[in-house]
C-alpha cells in the first residue's frame, strides 16, 4: 500500500522527519501566547490541526519536550526534529487533535489561517486583519471572548 492517498505532506528542514496526512484540517489558528513565543523564537506560532489517526510519520518521529508548568495551566508537548530543530508542532494532552506547525507542511501556501488566539499577549507590532476572528485568550474556536 505504498500509494496510499494523502492530502498533505511535510517534514523538517533536514529531511529526518517526514509525514503524510489524510483528510482536512480540523482548525487553523495563530497563537500569540508567551509559550508559543518562547518555544519558537518568533512572535507567534501558526498551527493546522488534524485528527491524530490521519497523521503518519515516515522515518523518524519528532523529539518531544513536555512542559508541565505552563503559565496558562495546560501541559504542552513541543515537538521538533532532534537533528535540525525544525518545529513540527505541538501536542496538547487535553486536545485529541495534533497541532502541526504550518512551516512543516509542504502545502502551507494554500492554507488560510482565520483564527487568532491569545491576542492579549501579542507583541506590540502585531496587527490582525479585519476579517479574522481574534480572541483575547484561548483555546477552542468560539469558546473565548472576542476582541
Ligand atoms: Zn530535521
Ligand atoms: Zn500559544
Amino acid at each position: 500500500m505504498n500509494n496510499m492517498k494523502h492530502n498533505y505532506s511535510g517534514g523538517c528542514h533536514c529531511g529526518d522527519v517526514k509525514f503524510t496526512i489524510r483528510g482536512k484540517p480540523v482548525w487553523k489558528v495563530n497563537c500569540y501566547c508567551n509559550w508559543c513565543q518562547t518555544t519558537s523564537g518568533g512572535p507567534f506560532r501558526s498551527f493546522v490541526l488534524f485528527n491524530e489517526e490521519n497523521i503518519k510519520f515516515i522515518g523518524q518521529e519528532p523529539k518531544s519536550y513536555e512542559d508541565k508548568n505552563t503559565t496558562h495551566g495546560r501541559p504542552m508537548i513541543n515537538q521538533f526534529c532532534s537533528n535540525c530543530g525544525t518545529l513540527i508542532g505541538i501536542k496538547v494532552p487535553s486536545i485529541r487533535e495534533r497541532h502541526i506547525a504550518i512551516g512543516a507542511l509542504d502545502q502551507r501556501k494554500q492554507i488560510e489561517i482565520d483564527c487568532n488566539i491569545w491576542a492579549t499577549e501579542a507583541l506590540n507590532f502585531i496587527a490582525f486583519p479585519d476579517n479574522a476572528d481574534v480572541y483575547k485568550t484561548g483555546y477552542w474556536n468560539g469558546t473565548g471572548e472576542k476582541i
